[in-house]
């Protein structure tokens, strides 16, 4: 249903009233001009035609009447027009209603006045200008109805009032005629009013969705993690937000009519960025870095887009949203970079070696070699054993970088090499090149020396000391695989021949390792089979020439292979473990045979350092002497350096308990590790053991006889006892007699042999104890 109301008007929105007013003003202002001139010549015609009656006042008035209101009239259309914004339109409304209704007013009344007593020339001219101005004010004014209204009326009622009263009877016909088409011409003027009015809502609903929808997107950007961007024509940035400034870190205007590409970094994005801007086409998440910002942390921006269908005079041609994705960017560069680096110590990964060395092989030109060099730390197990896994991680981690920045600074090793932590305590580098064989053997000189050190490690002095094992293509192998597998064959090698150094690898290396492998696998079985035997070597007092004790050396009686010294298999054992079911066996049997000696002789027995971790230790020993009703006294376990230095105060622990036991605890190989003297201070040991090394070259070294000296002195001041170890010459002992020692062993006083050679025991006593 349409309202009363509806029919005459239109019902315009709250607050949109002025803005409605401003239009219609503004559009009859447009044609408001040609209205005034219209009026100035109707009225100057009007006095012209009537000038005869200049004698009646009534025609001058209305002429001047007419001619000071399409003054004002003019007056209010300039004023518009100057002032346009500041201008109440509603009141210019009302002033242009009541401009026209004074007008309509004055012509209507003039054309009644006149009409009756006009001259039949006179009445054609009224009836024209007040048919034509009726019929003008229904078109010209249909944005300000009112004042259409105004002029169809007054000025109809003035020509019908005056037709009227000129009595003729045809004038009847006129007016009716006039009535109809004023009617007529009024519902004209509202309708086109209304058709107007409903135009410019229209127009102004489909500009308000757009300012929705940008109130919207605004809304979005201020409380989302996205903002949008506009383009021009030449994509280059217009309407730049405060937050997306904020963002890029510049001001708007700045940014306005920059080119939206170069806000990115050079590169493949920017390039398909600016291809999808110059060919106008939708694109959706493509990610660009932000140019300039922070170094470290790159920013990066994942970016949609589409042209705008504005039209060709449009200003904004391109619209899209980008988001800040550098968290997501970040995290990828992470799982990429923990899939080929190590995480630990931030060295590339066996993955990534691997890679890279098929690559290399392939593009491997005939002339150039690739050396690989396989790096194992000797004894890496003991440091993870003895002070547990941090310490050990951190022990890799300071290797790790002492080992990259040897390489470094070696200058060795053509562009391609790479260093890697295979896994463990495995490291690996490749390298290659013409000179290929005279860097890779440089090079592992250097890494054996620079790494034989002892590191800091989170305040624990850790030994460190490496194997490397080297293989080169194409002598060696063809394949990555090969090669890797015979710079494995050359480490076991170097670690075979005694470790912290490094081996080339030859054919027939493989022996070696499979020896090495068959030794781990049937040591365990030695145990069990009854296959160790204990070898003694005395002890001598050196002011009596007395034996006084016997050490005893493990041996292995293998079933093919024979007599198997321990150098061969102890670091085996350790390796796997299994040194401690062997110790156990040796503090068994060893106390077993002293005891059966009918001499009080001492025996000392080797100790290794994971021996000593295991809980098993103590319980073994009490047993044995319990077994034995042996004088614990005799009984004198051998420990190295290495056990002061890791897991220090725990070991001590231990060492306190078999002192309890009423057992004596010697410091063996003293001065091969660390040499130090405060080693003495950490433990009350019974003996101090000088190494061979010190003892070989005791006649020909002043710095060895200074020294021991220095050792057997510090010793004496402490009470503790000093044995000299490798005495195999008269000079020598005569030199350490000189020097105060008061023990010696040696092969001047007797190897290492089986217990009858020095008429000691019962082999059945051996037996039973095994
Ligand atoms: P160590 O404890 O320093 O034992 C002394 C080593 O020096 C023995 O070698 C001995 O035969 C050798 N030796 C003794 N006098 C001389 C000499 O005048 N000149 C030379 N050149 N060498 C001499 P062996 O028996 O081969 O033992 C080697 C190492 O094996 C021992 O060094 C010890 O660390 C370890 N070991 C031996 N038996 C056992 C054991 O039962 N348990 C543990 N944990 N380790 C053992
Ligand atoms: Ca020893
Ligand atoms: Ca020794």
């Amino acid at each position: 249903m349409v309202s009363k109301r509806e029919r005459w008007s239109v019902d315009i929105p709250a607050g949109l009233e002025q803005w409605v007013a401003r239009r219609l003003v503004s559009a009859h202002q447009r044609i408001l001009n040609a209205l005034v001139l219209g009026h100035v010549l109707n009225a100057t015609m009007l006095f012209l035609v009537f000038i005869d009656d200049t004698a009646n006042v009534l025609i001058p008035a209305a002429t001047a009447a007419i001619f000071a209101a399409c003054g004002h009239r003019y007056w209010l259309g300039q004023q518009f027009r100057k002032q346009k914004a500041s201008v109440d339109p509603q009141r210019m409304i009302r002033a242009l209603e009541y401009n026209s209704l004074f007008m309509a007013a004055v012509v209507g009344s003039t054309i009644f006045f006149f009409m009756p007593r006009a001259s039949p020339m006179q009445e054609v001219f009224l009836s024209i200008v007040g048919t034509t101005l009726i019929a003008a004010a229904g078109y010209t004014m249909r944005t300000l109805p009112r004042a259409a209204l105004s002029y169809i009326a007054l000025i109809s009622i003035g020509m019908i009032g005056g037709l009227m009263m000129t009595g003729r009877i045809e004038a009847i016909a006129a007016c009716v005629l006039l009535g109809a088409s004023a009617l007529l011409l009024a519902r004209m003027a509202i309708t086109a009013n209304k058709l107007f009015v409903v135009r410019i809502l229209r127009e102004h609903e489909a500009n308000s969705s757009a300012d929705t929808v940008r109130m919207l997107l605004n809304d979005y950007e201020d409380h989302g993690s996205d903002w949008l961007f506009e383009l021009d024509r030449n994509s280059d940035m217009v309407n730049v937000s405060q937050r997306f400034a904020d963002a890029v870190g510049q001001k708007p205007e700045e940014l306005n009519g920059r080119p939206f590409a170069l806000l990115f970094s050079a590169g493949r994005e920017r390039d398909t960025l600016a291809g999808h801007l110059s060919g106008r086409r939708a694109f959706r998440g493509l990610t660009a870095q932000l140019e300039g910002g922070n170094p470290a942390e790159p920013r990066w921006w994942s970016l949609s887009g589409r042209p705008s269908n504005g039209g060709p005079t449009a200003r904004v041609l391109y619209r899209g949203v980008v988001s800040d994705v550098s968290a997501e960017k970040h995290a990828e560069a992470r799982v990429r970079h923990m899939a080929h680096y190590d995480s630990l110590t931030e060295l590339p990964n066996r993955m990534m070696f691997t890679q890279a060395l098929h690559r290399t092989v392939a593009d491997r030109s005939a002339k150039s070699r690739l050396a690989v060099l396989l790096i194992d730390f000797d004894k890496f197990k003991a440091v993870n054993d003895m002070y547990g896994h941090p310490i050990g991680d951190a022990f890799l981690q300071v290797a790790a970088k002492r080992l990259s920045t040897t390489l470094m600074n070696s200058n060795l090793g053509g562009e391609g090499r790479l260093i890697a932590r295979l896994g463990g305590d495995e490291f690996a580098i490749l390298m290659s090149g013409e000179d290929a064989i005279d860097h890779c053997v440089r090079l592992a000189e250097t890494l054996v020396e620079t790494m034989a050190v002892t590191l800091d490690v989170k305040g624990h002095p850790v030994e460190s000391r490496i194997s490397i094992g080297i293989a080169l293509a194409p002598d060696h192998a063809d394949g990555a695989d090969i090669l890797l597998q015979n710079a494995d064959i050359a480490l076991y090698a170097a670690k075979e021949a005694g470790r912290g150094r490094w081996e080339m690898f030859t054919p027939g290396m493989d022996e070696a390792i499979h020896k090495r492998h068959a030794i781990a696998r049937d040591l365990r079985s030695a145990i069990t089979n009854g296959e160790l035997r204990l070898y003694l070597q005395p002890l001598v007092n050196v002011e009596s020439g007395q034996k006084t004790g016997f050490e005893a050396l493990v041996r292995w009686e293998h079933p093919e292979r024979g007599l198997v010294m321990p150098n061969d298999f102890i670091p085996v054992a350790e390796e796997t473990g299994l040194i401690v079911p062997m110790g156990e066996w040796v503090i068994r049997t060893a106390i077993s045979q002293a005891a059966s000696w009918a001499e009080p002789y001492a025996i000392a027995i080797n100790l290794s350092p994971i021996q000593l971790r295991s809980p098993n230790l103590i319980p073994v020993v009490v047993r044995a002497l319990a077994d034995t009703g042996i004088d614990p006294g005799r009984i004198e376990f051998e420990i190295t350096e290495s056990v002061l230095m890791h897991d220090c105060e725990a070991n001590i622990q231990i060492l306190n308990r078999l002192h309890a036991l009423g057992l004596k605890i010697a410091l063996d190989d003293f001065g091969t590790g660390y040499a130090s003297l405060n080693y003495l201070l950490t433990f009350p040991f019974d003996k101090i053991k000088i190494d061979r090394s010190f003892i070989t070259e005791l006649e020909t070294r002043e710095d060895c006889r200074a020294i021991v000296g220095a050792v057997v002195g510090l010793a004496n001041r402490l009470g503790m006892c000093t044995l000299a170890e490798g005495v195999e010459q008269e000079a020598q002992l005569t030199k350490l007699r000189e020097q105060g020692c008061e023990m010696v062993q040696g092969w001047l006083f007797g190897k290492a042999m089986p217990a009858e050679f020095y008429g000691l025991g019962a082999q059945d006593e051996v037996a039973k104890a095994a």
